[in-house]
């Protein structure tokens, strides 16, 4: 059923980066996407790299500066059962509970959520909206990747074949004094990918938005930061006049297709709908009041 010529299974990361430096071999985290392109035939006699003894990468940290960092291998069920996501950015633990179905969620990691740079992706737009950063190290050496930079197009990702993502990094003034609400709109509960994500993020203060953040899944061919509608909405009044026009501005960087899950006009009508009750979640959770 699956063409797989051979498994290495590292303890660590230097053996890992060692192996993908030597041969050529393909990362399993999980497994929930990659075997699913096995079973389809998409590789043939592949050599696979599993991560999952590898411990320090299943690490959810908060640093003395306040930094979080997420180990590439933490499941979904991690993170959301995580005190350090629960406390700091429950707007992620909201996310990841929002994906698959408790079977899945044991297994799916945050790292192959993202590597396998699918539109849909649970976990990408709040990410997007906490200006993640990703830690990918190859043999040779190691960078720092923007979560914006690192979405290439549709399954397309800015990580090499002897590279391994290592760790998101969420530093404390991203997170800090914010609040936010992730909404996934699906055809049914559980165990489907989104027809559309919106996540919203904000820190309010006397009466205005001093900072809102919103970005949405499904709604182009990466997910994407509603930047017009965010700068549109710095230093405004949080009035619902002012609510129904950034939602209705998020459209403007938005490139929403027609797709068996979903048509574009629908897509259109849920950008407005759930950014607006995005936003409204998040005045909510806040303690914010909406003025005349
Ligand atoms: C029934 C079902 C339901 C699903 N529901 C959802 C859903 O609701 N929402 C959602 O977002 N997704 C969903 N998915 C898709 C999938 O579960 C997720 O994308 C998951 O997070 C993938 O993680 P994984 O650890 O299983 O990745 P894998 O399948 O192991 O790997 C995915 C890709 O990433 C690469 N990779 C993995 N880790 C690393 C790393 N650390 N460094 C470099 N490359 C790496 C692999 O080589 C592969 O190309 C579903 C899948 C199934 C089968």
């Amino acid at each position: 059923m699956f063409d797989i010529k051979n498994i290495y299974e590292p303890n660590t990361i230097d053996e890992a980066l060692e192996i993908l430096y030597r041969e050529n071999s393909k990362i399993i985290a999980g497994g929930t996407d990659i075997l699913i392109s096995l079973q389809h035939g998409k590789f043939s006699e592949v050599t696979l790299l599993s991560l999952r003894n590898i411990q320090e990468l299943k690490n959810i940290v908060k640093l003395e500066n306040g930094n979080i960092e997420i180990g590439a291998m933490a499941s979904f069920t991690d993170i959301f059962r995580s005190e350090e996501i629960n406390n700091n950015i429950p707007v992620l633990a909201e996310a990841a509970v929002s994906m698959g179905g408790p079977q899945i969620r044991n297994m799916a990691t945050i790292g192959g959520n993202v590597c396998n740079g699918a539109v849909s992706a649970d976990s990408a737009t709040t990410l997007f909206n906490l200006n993640s950063k990703l830690l990918i190290k190859s043999k040779e050496k190691e960078r720092l990747v923007s979560i914006k930079e690192f979405y290439l197009g549709p399954g397309k990702v800015n990580i090499d074949s002897n590279e391994v993502l290592v760790k998101i990094i969420i530093n404390k003034k991203d997170y800090e004094n914010y609040y936010g609400n992730y909404i996934k709109f699906s055809n049914r509960k559980a165990m489907d990918i989104a027809m559309l994500g919106v996540s919203v993020l904000g820190s309010i203060k006397e009466g205005k938005f001093n900072d809102l953040r919103i970005s949405l899944g499904v709604a182009a061919p990466v997910p994407i930061r509603c930047i017009e509608a965010e700068n549109y909405a710095r230093g405004l009044k949080i009035t619902m006049e002012n609510i129904d026009k950034i939602s209705e501005m998020a459209l403007l960087n938005a490139k929403p297709r027609n797709s068996w899950r979903g048509s574009r006009d629908f897509r259109i009508h849920l950008i407005k709908e759930l950014t607006k009750r995005g936003i409204l979640k998040v005045i909510e959770r806040a303690g914010g009041n909406i003025y005349e």
